[in-house]
């Protein structure tokens, strides 16, 4: 089953971006996501399975997304 990831949402990473920001923004979903990171507000493309991997935290307006 795929993590189901909305735009808005808020991932925390179990590893962090160079900048040290362990938080990012969805900006687009579908084959690839793009999400633009917290801390240096750079926008990064990433495979779904990849980010599957990496995702600790999901934040959907204020509340923890279960997945
Ligand atoms: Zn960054």
């Amino acid at each position: 089953m795929p993590i189901p990831i909305q735009i808005g949402d808020i991932i925390e990473t179990k590893k962090q971006h160079p900048c040290g920001a362990k938080k990012f923004i969805i900006m687009r979903t579908g084959m690839d996501f793009r999400m633009q990171c917290s801390g240096c507000q750079k926008q990064i493309w990433i495979e779904r399975a990849k980010l599957e991997k990496r995702i600790k935290r999901i934040t959907r307006n204020g509340e923890n997304v279960e997945f």
